[in-house]
C-alpha cells in the first residue's frame, strides 16, 4: 500500500508508493515459466532484491541467471527461428528496470487521440495467434515476459505529470502488456489501485484477458480504477486464442469486479469474420451485456504491422480467415497498419452496434485504431476520444 505523507512546501500531498512487501506470491494460471533472468537494475536495491527473490522462490525448479549489466530487452533466448524464439520467450521471465516507462502515445494517421500509458510489465504469457505486440520492435528481439521493478518511480512520474495537468487524466496499463496476468506474482494491483484512489487527478485504466481479480476485490478504489476486458465470442476465442483464460472466466471476473463497484469496460478486438460471424457476434454481444453492466464498449478490427502478420501466418498458415480479409490496398494508407476493407469493417461494427443498442440504448460505444471515415459511417463521431484508453 502507498504511504501517504504530509503536504509538501507547495501544499500538494506527496504519495510515496513502494514495491509490495506484505504478500505471498502465487503462481498465475497460463504461465508455464521455465527460467528467469535478472537484468540491469532488477536487484539494485535491497527492496528490489527482496521482491524478486520472493517471486523466484515460487519457482524452485526454474534456473535463475544473473545478467546485471544487460538491459531487459537484450537478453538472448538462444533461438534463431522467430516462432521458436516467440515460444521460448513466453516461458521466460525477465526482471528489469524500464526507464521512460510512462509515455504519451504517438498515434498518427487514424482518429485516435493520444493518451498516457505506462509499463510495469512487458509483453504477456498468453498465446493469442493474432497478437499485435509480437512484431513490435520492443518485443521482436527478446519476446520474454517482463516484470519491471521500478514501479514506485513510475508512480512518482505519474504523480508529477497528473499534477501538471490539473484535470482528471487517465493512465493506461495494457498497451504493451497484459495488465493483470502476473498480478498473482507481483501484487502490483495492491499498490496501483490505492495510489490512484488517493490521487486528486490521476486515473487508472487496466486492460486484461486475465481472470486474476482476487487481489482487487477488497481494495478501496473510489472509482478511480477502470477495468477493461478484451473479449471475443467463444467461437473466435477457441480458434485464435491459445493458453488464455476462457471467455467464461473473463466474464465471471468482470462480474465480480463490477459487483465491487469498479467501472468496467469491454473491448471487442480484433473482430474476426469467421463463418457465421453475424450470429456469433450478435449472440455474444447480448450475452456480454446481460452478464455485466459495462460502462463502455469499444470495437476494433485487425490492424497489424507486417512483422506481427508474418508471425501470425506462421501460426495459422498463409490461408487463414484474418489474412484472407486483409485489404492489402490499404497498406500505405493512414498509420501503416493493414486492415480489412472499409466495407467489411462498416458491416461488422454496424451489426454489433445495433445489437448493443437494442439492449443498452445508453451504452457508450467507441472504435479503436480506426479511421475518421469509419467513425462517420457508423454514426459515432461524437464519441471520438471517449474510447478504451481514455477517460
Ligand atoms: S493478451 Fe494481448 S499481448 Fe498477450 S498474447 Fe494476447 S494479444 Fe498478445
Amino acid at each position: 500500500m502507498p504511504k501517504v505523507e504530509q503536504p509538501n512546501l507547495f501544499g500538494a500531498t506527496v504519495l510515496s508508493p513502494s514495491l509490495p512487501t506484505d504478500y505471498e506470491p502465487v503462481r498465475p494460471a497460463y504461465f508455464q515459466m521455465s527460467r528467469v533472468f535478472l537484468t540491469k537494475g532488477s536487484v539494485a536495491t535491497p527492496e528490489r532484491r527482496r521482491f524478486v527473490e520472493r517471486i523466484c522462490r515460487r519457482y524452485p525448479e526454474a534456473p535463475v541467471e544473473e545478467h546485471l549489466d544487460t538491459p531487459h530487452n537484450r537478453i538472448e533466448l538462444g533461438e534463431r527461428d522467430p516462432l521458436s524464439l516467440h515460444r521460448r520467450g513466453k516461458q521466460t521471465l525477465v526482471f528489469g528496470e524500464l526507464k521512460a516507462a510512462v509515455r504519451f502515445s504517438q498515434e498518427r494517421g487514424n482518429a485516435c487521440p493520444n493518451y498516457w500509458h505506462f509499463s510495469p510489465y512487458g509483453f504477456c504469457p498468453y498465446g493469442c495467434r493474432y497478437c499485435y505486440l509480437a512484431g513490435t520492435p520492443g518485443v521482436r528481439f527478446s519476446p520474454s515476459v517482463k516484470i519491471y521493478v521500478n514501479l514506485p518511480e513510475m508512480l512518482a512520474e505519474i504523480d508529477r505529470i497528473a499534477r501538471r495537468q490539473e484535470t482528471p487524466t487517465a493512465f493506461y496499463l495494457g498497451k504493451l502488456q497484459d495488465s493483470l496476468a502476473l498480478d498473482p506474482l507481483t501484487a502490483y494491483s495492491t499498490v496501483l489501485v490505492p495510489f490512484f484512489a488517493e490521487h486528486p487527478w490521476a486515473r487508472l485504466t487496466l486492460l486484461t484477458k486475465s481472470a486474476h481479480v482476487d487481489r482487487l476485490l477488497d481494495l478501496e478504489h473510489r472509482g478511480h480504477t477502470t477495468l477493461s476486458w478484451s473479449v471475443n465470442p467463444p467461437e473466435v476465442s477457441a480458434m485464435f486464442e491459445e493458453n488464455v483464460p476462457s471467455v467464461d472466466e473473463r466474464l465471471e471476473a468482470m462480474r465480480l469486479v463490477a459487483e465491487r463497484g469498479y467501472p468496467v469496460r469491454a473491448i471487442m478486438m480484433p473482430i474476426i469474420p469467421i463463418d457465421g460471424w453475424e450470429e456469433a457476434y450478435t449472440a455474444f454481444t447480448d450475452r456480454l451485456l446481460q452478464t455485466v453492466a459495462i460502462q463502455r464498449l469499444t470495437l476494433g478490427c485487425i490492424c497489424i504491422y507486417r512483422s506481427a502478420r508474418d508471425l501470425m501466418e506462421r501460426k495459422l498458415g498463409m490461408r487463414n480467415v484474418v489474412s484472407e480479409h486483409i485489404d492489402t490496398t490499404s497498406l500505405k494508407a493512414g498509420d501503416g497498419r493493414t486492415r480489412y476493407s472499409r466495407d467489411l469493417r462498416h458491416k461488422v461494427y454496424s451489426l454489433i452496434i445495433e445489437s448493443a443498442r437494442r439492449l443498452r440504448p445508453d451504452l457508450e460505444i467507441a472504435l479503436c485504431l480506426e479511421e475518421q471515415a469509419l467513425w462517420e459511417s457508423t454514426g459515432l463521431v461524437a464519441s471520438i476520444g471517449r474510447c478504451n484508453c481514455r477517460l
